[in-house]
């Protein structure tokens, strides 16, 4: 039995380059919690696309093990693995890759249609709250050019949770928007982690990060902080201290 929903154990990449073995996780133990709202964070090359890829089995590991609900997801087999991705992942990345022939709502249906674990009816009037949940719903049948690039990461969140998988994993999901967009975003993944779902969000922004309930650091392929914010009581989040001043300083 491991410990964590998802439990990473001693997990190493080394990759084979022309200039010899580069090694991008040195030796990462960690067990994320369900329904966590966890981010990755640290400097470009630190290794959290790699450590992301070895989550969602994009990539194998050199040794170590993923466990997720106590599957080892590396022993499955490439068919089993993408079985098992289909049901548990909802996956988000920098650039959207949302079909550009499809308007929004096909790009957020298709994924159902190809899983084909709801109903017609159920598929179509999925479709639409979740395009709600992310705030698209007047631009359902806009395809993907006609709207902003928030819009657009939004609609690929959407199309992330057609089949209802119980983790998102996000690599840089900000990362080509701005100020605004990037908060609205971040604000869907907040949603999601009061939901239930497990979060795990990659940024290279340290103010993005903060936003997640625990922030995991990673420096040269090794966590290097791991930071966990106190607990929700009575279903509201008790921040940092900071925010409180801050209320009762300006009323
Ligand atoms: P980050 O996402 O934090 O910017 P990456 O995980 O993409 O970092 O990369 C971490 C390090 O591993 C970098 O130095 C990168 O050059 C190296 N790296 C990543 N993928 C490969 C690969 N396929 N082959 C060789 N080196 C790689
Ligand atoms: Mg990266």
């Amino acid at each position: 039995m491991s410990k964590g929903f998802i439990e990473i154990q001693n997990l190493q990449k080394v990759f084979s380059t022309p200039t010899g073995q580069f090694v991008a996780l040195q030796d990462i133990d960690l067990q994320l919690d369900k329904g966590q709202f966890v981010t990755v964070v640290g400097k470009s090359g630190s290794g959290k696309s790699t450590f992301m890829n070895m989550l969602t089995g994009i990539d194998r590991p050199t040794s170590g093990k993923v466990l997720v609900n106590d599957i080892d997801i590396h022993a499955l087999e490439e068919s089993k693995m993408a079985e098992w991705r289909g049901i548990n992942l909802g996956i988000v990345f920098q650039f959207y890759q949302l079909l550009p022939v499809m308007n929004l709502y096909e790009n957020v249906k298709l994924p159902m249609q190809i899983a084909q674990r709801y109903s017609l009816k159920e598929q179509n009037e999925r479709t639409m709250e979740l395009l709600e949940l992310v705030g698209l719903a007047e631009y359902a049948f806009k395809r993907p050019n006609r709207v902003s690039g928030g819009q657009q990461q939004s609609a690929a969140i959407a199309r992330a949770l057609a089949n209802d998988p119980p983790i998102m994993m996000a690599d840089e999901p900000t990362g080509n928007l701005g100020a605004e967009e990037a908060s609205a975003v971040i604000r869907i993944f907040e949603k999601l982690a009061q939901q239930g779902k497990t979060i795990v969000m990659i940024t290279h922004d340290d103010e993005l990060a903060a936003h997640g309930e625990r922030t995991i650091r990673l420096k040269d392929g090794l966590v290097v902080e791991d930071r966990m914010k106190p607990k929700k009581r009575n279903g509201k989040r008790n921040w940092f201290s900071f925010s409180k001043r801050d209320q009762n300083g300006k009323k």
